[in-house]
């Protein structure tokens, strides 16, 4: 589609024009039109494309010159390249005049044609590159316009598929609230038999799994909804570290595996950071490395490195089937799950999340495996140290709620609930430490209830036909008596802005289902200063069948001396490999002696091991 080259003649003499048009219609692709005035050029340039005017100086009316500045003054003609020809004005003084309106050139009468012809071929070109760049730039507009279309479209998609998978969580969480719920309530029933509270334990293990899927699926459509932040705070790292080798040491025993801990001094135990991320990363990498192993062991490394800005460095080593290179950077993408299909379990998001949180904490996960030998998951993060009374206290382990202690008095506590099963659940948690309770199903019965009964405690769900707690809670705080009573919202959403909402409407607290019953019963304390009497606390199911903390005068009197001197130094060392390889001649006469210390050194207990070793000083006293 190559448009011819349009010149435009203006010369008041139509000899002059008439020679112009015979010479440069000749040339290929060149179109001339003509003007006799100043006047009619205008005219032309407003009717049709102009590329290029050859403008005579000297014409009645409005002269060359004249007419330069009024094709400088319009947004359409200022950019035309302008050649100048002239008999008359031949003085310098001219010359520049014409430069300073804008002309490319000027030309003096009688004009050389060849010099013209060169012009307008050289002027030609520029046009032709110029029309070029102006489609390249046309399409590249439209290309860009196409990409971003392009990504709103699937910016959108990805919202909605976030969106979904969000509001599918939500509806499976409800239900598995009862399960969870009720599972654990009947485990704790002295009536159960031993078959029953071991079935009940595979529900509620089983219960738990799907939630960890359930939870890992809606972590990742927060990350890709960018809805994941990083909540930094104090914590204790050497709790956090012990209860992760405390869960996954079982659960490597019990496929024969070894858990080793290998934990440098440096090693800090108070630091700032993000404690539910950083146990989510170890807890994907740890189970990974028990799932993935079957032979040998697990090694937890923890150190520390010295660089500009000290960094924490952690390992996750195994023994296992290994990823082969070609799979090594696959295997972090969500979804992707690699090598032998039978022998791999799981969604694929393990180290997909777990990626994504170190990158969000400012750190690095990489990866180093051979196949068949095993695998090292490496997380670099920057370490910020806290000061140890920044970190609250743990919460020490506590039996089930029977009561509530005396002295305190009656509390009427209203559930707003619509589901059956949580109607269930929550009014046995309620009823077994005594509250007096009344039922109702949905938030219109529930303000009736609170007016006609006067709660000091409300349990609101959020979601409800009828009428939502939301909405519920907004009424019950604009009638009388209802700043005053206690409401704390139970809700399986995991949207932040239907938290908001809740808080808005006048909610004291959200409690997130599932719940476990400490959550109900704290948040009752919490908010109203009630105190709980509380069963002696179950004991965790002992390793072997033998009572793995308590180690015995008796027990250390067993010990040869050489084992004992190797024990004293391991746990000077708070250096678990070497226990390990001191517990070792114990194995084979001793083993249950030699299983409790191992129980002990694996979940840290350094303080109980050097107490029972030092009480030997006493033992010998005597
Ligand atoms: P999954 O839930 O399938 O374990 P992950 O994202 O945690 O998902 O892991 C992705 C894949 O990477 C797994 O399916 C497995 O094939 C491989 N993988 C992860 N960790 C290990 C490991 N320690 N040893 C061998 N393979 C592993």
């Amino acid at each position: 589609m190559n448009q011819p080259f349009v010149i435009l003649v203006v010369d008041d003499h139509a000899a002059n024009r008439f020679a112009l048009k015979a010479l440069l219609g000749a040339e290929s692709a060149c179109e001339v039109v003509e003007a006799a005035s100043g006047e009619e050029a205008l005219l032309q340039t407003i009717q049709r494309d102009i590329h290029l005017i050859l403008l005579d100086v000297q014409m009645p009316g409005m002269d060359g010159f004249e007419t330069a500045r009024h094709l400088q003054m319009t947004e359409r003609t200022r950019n035309i390249p302008i050649i100048f020809a002239t008999a008359v004005f031949k003085a310098e003084e001219f010359i520049q005049r014409g430069y300073a309106i804008g002309a490319v050139d000027y030309l003096t009468k009688p004009i050389d044609e060849q010099l013209l012809l060169n012009r307008i071929r050289l002027y030609r070109r520029l046009h032709r590159r110029q029309c070029d760049l102006e489609a390249m730039v046309a399409l590249l507009r439209q290309q860009e316009k196409a990409l971003v279309q392009a990504k709103e479209a699937a910016e959108a998609a990805n919202f909605a598929k976030s969106t979904f998978l969000a509001t599918m969580s939500h509806e499976l969480r409800t239900p598995l609230n009862a399960i969870l719920g009720f599972s654990e309530l009947m485990r704790r029933d002295p009536d159960a038999t031993a078959r029953q509270r071991e079935s009940l334990s595979i529900i509620h293990k089983s219960g738990n799994h799907l939630l960890s899927l359930i939870n890992d699926v809606l972590d990742m459509s927060r990350i890709e909804a960018g809805r994941s932040t990083i909540e930094n705070a104090p914590f204790d790292l050497g709790v956090l570290v012990r209860d992760l080798v405390d869960l996954l040491g079982a659960r490597a025993r019990e496929r024969g595996l070894q858990l080793l801990l290998d934990q440098s001094s440096a090693f800090p135990r108070y630091i700032v950071g993000d404690a539910a991320k950083l146990r989510q990363v170890l807890l994907n990498l740890l189970s990974n490395a028990v799932k993935y192993t079957d032979r040998g062991g697990v090694a937890l490394r923890l150190g520390v490195r010295h660089n500009q800005g000290n960094s924490l460095l952690i390992e996750v080593q195994d023994t296992g089937i290994g990823i082969a290179l070609e799979d090594q950077t696959q295997v972090f993408d969500a979804f992707v799950r690699v090598g032998d299909p039978v022998k791999t379990e799981g969604a694929g998001l393990g180290l997909a999340i777990a990626r994504q949180f170190v990158t969000m904490m400012g750190g690095e996960l990489t990866l180093i495996s051979t196949p068949g030998q095993g695998s090292t998951f490496r997380v670099e993060l920057p370490l910020v140290l806290a000061p140890a009374d920044s970190v609250p206290a743990p919460v020490p382990a506590r039996g089930a709620v029977v009561g509530l202690e005396p002295g305190q008095p009656e509390m009427r506590v209203l559930v707003v609930e619509d589901q059956l099963e949580n109607q269930i659940l929550l009014t046995r948690l309620l009823e077994a430490a005594g509250f007096a309770i009344r039922l109702a199903r949905n938030g219109v019965e529930g303000v009736e209830l609170f007016e006609s009964w006067q709660p000091h405690f409300i349990w609101m769900d959020r979601r409800m036909p009828v009428m939502n707690g939301t909405e519920a809670t907004r009424r019950i705080r604009a009638l009388p008596g209802g700043r005053d009573v206690k409401i704390a919202a139970v809700t399986a959403s995991t949207f932040r802005e239907q938290h908001a909402a809740l808080i808005a409407s006048g909610v004291d607290t959200i409690v997130r289902k599932p719940y476990r019953p400490d959550e109900i019963y704290d948040t009752m304390t919490q908010l109203c200063g009630v105190r709980f009497k509380r069963e002696a606390p179950l004991a965790e199911a002992p390793v072997s069948g033998v009572s793995a903390e308590i180690l015995t005068p008796d027990d250390l009197r067993a010990l040869s001396e050489t084992t004992r001197l190797a024990l004293h130094a391991a746990v000077l060392g708070l250096d678990s490999c070497q226990l390990l390889k001191a517990v070792e001649p114990l194995r084979a006469e001793q083993p249950q002696l030699a299983e409790r210390i191992q129980t002990l050194a694996d979940r840290l207990e350094f303080q109980t091991l050097w107490e029972w070793l030092e009480s030997a000083q006493d033992t010998r006293k005597k």
